[in-house]
């Protein structure tokens, strides 16, 4: 076998040409370029793991057949460093995905600083703020690349799914000049000379749109100026919007179901193996339709405390215990507990709705007020000044047909779907009170 030297450098144009992902390695002569995972000794052999976007590889070079600088530099590299190797495929019973490579050249692209800040192995323990404050070298584990690799897969298939049925993407604006839900959780901000906000939701936004162009989505970045720290609420998130004219909620509650399952369905096919390693067994979920009145008489008999205008945080659990895998819609939701722009029904009940799914609220939706005459009596009883929204009201005195809504949060799906005990885990960047950078 050639010997050869551990320093041989690749140019970028030549690593480009004769690499190829991990995954896709049978047989022959290859390049890989990875991080260094892991190494070990055993005195006469050594091990390294290679590791690329792709999947794992190990790297074995025994000291009788191996050049001297590959074999030192395998023990010498340290780890998560970013290595070029060149050589032949071995099948090996005993390596992982049962194939190696014998070296024939070893060089290192990047090393990495030691001893590195963070443990990132696969039985990484340390804590998810410091794994946070070192994010961009936690995802150096395939664990947490598998989190947003399925992330990338939900909100490729919610686009498929909705350009599917027609729908139009759309943009919104982010800053806003007043107050657009009369919420109190805003992030003000300065603009020139003028005090602006950050967009809650692209709730006006999407519906006007919808009242011309008629099926419309997107996915939108929300800030909410929330002071409590929960493991389930960001002051950033994204969430998926859609907002359809002539419907009400029970057409988008059905697109709603049609989407999560097709996004679910996509994901265990394209993520099949990203789930394995998170170890999560994800199914296609069915749907289960419930009005708030009967969700409260079932909960109640399960002697789960209720409120006459929300879902306890406790009755969404209890609903995920007695409907696993399933999207529960609550509907006839009590007008109380529903925004200004949602529905009247009478009788004090709402076009509005909540999906609950696997204990947990995903997201909220209805029949939106296209009558200004009625909004305006809406914005009273929820004790808002119609003054503060004469240009939305005004959106609809010119042909506004009926339509409905939902928004539902990007990081809430991906956290419930993976069954992460925090939203941080599941958002790159996380925002929340105590956290800027990086
Ligand atoms: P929750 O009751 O869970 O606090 P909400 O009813 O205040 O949510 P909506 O305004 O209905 O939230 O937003 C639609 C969806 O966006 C929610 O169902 C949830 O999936 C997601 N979402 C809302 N607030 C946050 C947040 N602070 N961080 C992350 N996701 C959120
Ligand atoms: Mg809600």
């Amino acid at each position: 076998m050639k010997k050869a030297k551990s320093d041989d450098s690749i140019s970028l144009l030549q690593l480009t040409k004769e690499r190829i992902p991990i995954k896709s390695i049978s047989e022959g002569n290859v390049t890989i370029a990875g991080w260094l995972y892991d190494s070990r000794d055993l005195g006469k052999v050594r091990f390294g793991i290679i590791r690329d976007a792709s999947g794992e590889i190990q790297v074995t070079a025994h000291k009788d057949t191996a050049s001297k600088e590959i074999f030192e530099a395998l023990a010498k590299t340290p780890r998560e460093s970013v290595v070029v190797v060149q050589g032949l495929v071995k099948k090996s019973e005993k390596a992982p995905g049962g194939r190696e490579i014998v070296p024939e050249r070893f060089s290192i692209l990047a090393e990495a600083a030691q001893p590195l800040p963070i443990d990132v192995s696969d039985f990484s323990k340390t804590e998810l703020p410091k794994r946070l404050d070192y994010r961009f070298l936690d995802l150096h584990r395939r664990r947490i690349q598998s989190i947003f690799k399925i992330q990338s897969t939900l909100m490729q298939s919610y686009r498929d799914y909705m350009v599917r049925i027609g729908g139009t993407e759309a943009n919104f604006p982010s800053i806003i000049g007043s107050s657009s839900e009369g919420g109190t959780e805003l992030f003000k901000a300065k603009y020139f000379d003028k005090e602006v906000y950050l967009s809650q939701s692209c709730q006006l936004y999407k519906q006007m749109l919808a009242c011309s162009i008629e099926k419309v989505f997107t996915i939108f970045t929300v800030w909410r100026a929330e002071k409590h720290n929960t493991v389930r609420h960001l002051n950033e998130s994204r969430q998926f919007d859609f907002e359809m004219a002539f419907a009400d909620e029970f057409v988008v509650m059905d697109h709603l179901a049609k989407a999560v399952q097709h996004m679910v369905h996509t994901v265990l096919e394209k993520n099949s193996g990203d789930l394995k390693l998170l170890g999560i067994n994800l199914k296609v979920p069915s749907v289960k339709y419930m009005s708030f009145s009967e969700t409260n008489e079932l909960l109640k008999k399960h002697k789960i405390e209720t409120s006459s205008t929300d879902l306890t945080g406790e009755g969404e659990k209890k609903l995920g215990e007695l409907f696993p895998d399933t999207i529960v819609f609550v509907h006839d939701w009590p007008l109380e507990g529903k925004p200004f722009y949602i529905m009247p029904k009478g009788k004090g009940l709402s076009g509005g709705f909540d999906a609950i799914y696997k204990g947990m609220e995903i997201s909220s939706g209805g029949q939106r007020v296209h009558i200004p005459d009625l909004l305006i009596e809406r914005l009273k009883a929820k004790k808002l000044n119609p003054k503060d929204f004469t240009s939305y009201i005004d959106s609809f005195r010119y042909g506004a047909p009926p339509h409905a809504g939902f928004g539902m949060g990007v990081e809430r799906l991906t956290m419930v779907l993976l069954d992460l005990p925090n939203i941080r885990e599941a958002v790159l960047f996380p925002r929340d009170r105590d956290r800027l950078t990086p």
